[in-house]
């Protein structure tokens, strides 16, 4: 009898997202499978099921129309009749009214009913064999999985599979997909696209979940159950590994755990400069629930809370109330420490599964953040006040995201002032005077930054954004990962034209982007006279660590220095050497 021969050790290179060593099995996602689990419903559950049927239905028609007037801008008429295809099998009379027929007389789950009814209709359409045929069982084999989707809330991947402790393996993470990870299961992850300032990649970092992305085929390589090895640190996998790799990888695991053991014992010590300047280190949350380890990580308030989770986790707007209590509950935990909580950043890879955005070409360069908001006031007025009222809870400030010009600003300090009103006329305590910061992370920003800082009383800048609109490079995207470098000049120089802009109009002027939790970044942004740095809670200490070890003066020649140099490889080997000579530690 043939034994089974060990599979091969297969190496991955990728991008280092989120830090840590794991080692543990591969569960394996696969985007394109729809789960249908079968549920018995009781009979008053009935009703609401066909409801979420038909509104289902409505999205799906509604995603259909959007791709057909795209498909006829780019193909024409017979693009446009793909879609008429779709439609018809989506509008099948037959089809609906049997499925609503079965869930009443089945008590069964919509989209396990459907699934059913269309299988059948499938499986008559595959035995005739002509190719118009075979051309309608691809369009009901796609208009079936939209449908499934869209029953089930929009989630395209579902976990449910996974019981036990494993590494998810998949060919990309949606941010959606992202929140849904389960740290208790999910030891870490490694995909094959995205890039290090992805959303997936920030929020794997936020939620310390180690990961590797942009392998470009791990999703291949691996099946569920291989043993694989994450190096986060390096942005290596390695896959089925021999053991001696294996043993090499334990001893890693062991030294960074050891390293940040001692990072630790930095806690409470200022983040102050040899001589004495100090740089506000604060944290960026992505979940309420990481507050507690920012503040044990030695935060000192939050200057980066992203607000999407609240609208990604739930099938439907967030309660007023609700909204408020999470804000208020994570004031009260950094008071008196600053809260900047940031207005809702959605739309371009952040959809929340309730909200219709329309098919775009370019979405970040869409109908996001500030944009989407200022469209939709009612949703906008609606988590402003939820902000405002938090405000007496703590030292809540407000940031608004994806500013480009000045009538944003005025119109969003306008809505701002509404709800003010609103609150005021109903006797609602809140802060009145309240900070209101921008982000800056769109270049036309940048480049306006003098002007805009005279609406606002800081600023903050959003590299991830902002390295991806300079270099036009999308930061989601493992094949322009190399343009996406860590120090771009052209960036280092905005940055100090930002810094300078908000000082000479006397604004305090921070920074929020990945750019700040880079150890290879920290002596620069030191020089640059930044007031804040908001990092990735983990990534704090080292920062901390930097900065305590150097002093201003000195941090100041180095950046001079950096920014005088014309390409990101001369600035990143100059600032490894500076690394090395002072710290004797090489930068991964
Ligand atoms: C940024 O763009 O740098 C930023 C902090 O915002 P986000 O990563 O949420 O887009
Ligand atoms: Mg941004």
């Amino acid at each position: 009898m043939k034994r089974n021969s060990p599979k091969k050790m297969i190496k991955l290179e990728g991008i280092a997202a989120s830090p840590g060593i794991v080692i543990g099995q591969v569960f394996k996602l696969t985007g394109d499978v729809i789960k249908v689990e079968e549920r018995d419903l009781q009979p008053d559950e009935i009703s609401q099921e066909i409801k979420n049927f038909n509104k289902a239905l409505e999205t799906t028609k509604r995603q259909l129309f959007d791709l057909q007037s795209q498909a006829k801008t780019k193909i024409g008429k017979e693009g446009e009749q793909i879609f008429d295809a779709h439609q018809m099998l989506l509008e099948d009379p037959v089809i609906i009214k049997e499925t609503i027929d079965l869930i009443k007389k089945l008590a069964k789950n919509a989209d396990f009913v459907y699934y059913q009814v269309v299988q059948k209709f499938q499986k008559s359409l595959e035995k005739v064999d002509d190719e118009f045929f075979l051309g309608r069982v691809a369009d009901l084999k796609d208009v079936k999985r939209r449908l499934i989707r869209n029953i089930q809330g929009g989630k395209k991947m579902p976990l449910s599979g996974l019981t036990q402790k494993a590494i998810v393996v998949a060919n990309d993470l949606t941010p959606s997909e992202t929140v849904l990870l389960d740290k208790q299961k999910v030891m870490a992850f490694a995909t094959d696209r995205g890039g290090k300032n992805s959303h997936a990649a920030i929020m794997a970092r936020s939620m310390e979940i180690p990961s590797v992305v942009g392998t470009n085929d791990i999703s291949e390589l691996a099946s569920s159950g291989d043993t694989l090895i994450i190096d986060g640190i390096n942005g290596k996998a390695i896959l089925n590994p021999t053991p001696s790799s294996l043993n090499k990888y334990l001893k890693k695991r062991q030294e960074y755990d050891e390293e940040t053991k001692q990072l630790s014992k930095l806690k409470n010590l200022p983040s102050r400069s040899l001589d004495g300047k100090d740089i506000e280190l604060s944290a960026n949350l992505d979940f309420p629930d990481e507050v507690t380890s920012a503040i044990n990580y030695g935060a000192r308030g939050v200057g980066l809370f992203r607000t999407e989770y609240i609208y990604l986790t739930r099938e439907q707007l967030p309660a007023l109330e609700e909204e408020h209590r999470e804000y208020a509950r994570v004031a009260k935990k950094v008071a008196p420490h600053p809260l900047i909580i940031r207005t809702l950043d959605i739309g371009g890879d952040k959809n929340p599964c309730y909200i219709k955005f329309p098919e775009e070409e370019n979405p970040v360069l869409g109908w996001r953040g500030i944009r989407f908001c200022l469209e939709n006031p009612k949703i906008f007025k609606s988590q402003l006040n939820a902000i405002l009222q938090a405000s007496v809870s703590g030292n809540v400030k407000i940031l608004l995201p994806m500013i480009s010009c000045l009538e944003e600003v005025h119109q969003a300090k306008n809505i701002i002032d509404q709800v003010k009103g609103e609150l005021l006329s109903k006797k609602i305590e809140f802060n009145e005077n309240i900070e209101i910061g921008i982000m800056i992370e769109v270049p036309s920003a940048a480049i306006m930054a003098e002007h805009l800082a005279e609406e606002v009383d800081f600023l903050s800048i959003g590299t991830n954004d902002l390295i991806q609109y300079t270099l036009a490079a999308d930061r989601g995207n493992q094949h322009v990962a190399n343009l996406s470098k860590r120090l771009p000049p052209s960036v280092l120089r905005i940055i100090k034209n930002v810094v300078d802009a908000g000082h000479k109009k006397g604004v305090w002027v921070g920074m929020c982007g990945e750019m700040a939790s880079d150890p290879l970044a920290t002596l620069i942004l030191l020089g640059l006279d930044l007031d804040e740095l908001s990092v990735s809670p983990a990534a704090l200490p080292e920062i901390k660590k930097i900065i305590r070890s150097i002093s201003y003066t000195d941090a100041q020649k180095i950046s001079e220095k950096a920014l005088q140099m014309k390409s990101s490889e001369q600035i990143e080997i100059y600032m490894r050497n500076v690394f090395y000579t002072r710290f004797k530690k090489k930068i991964v």
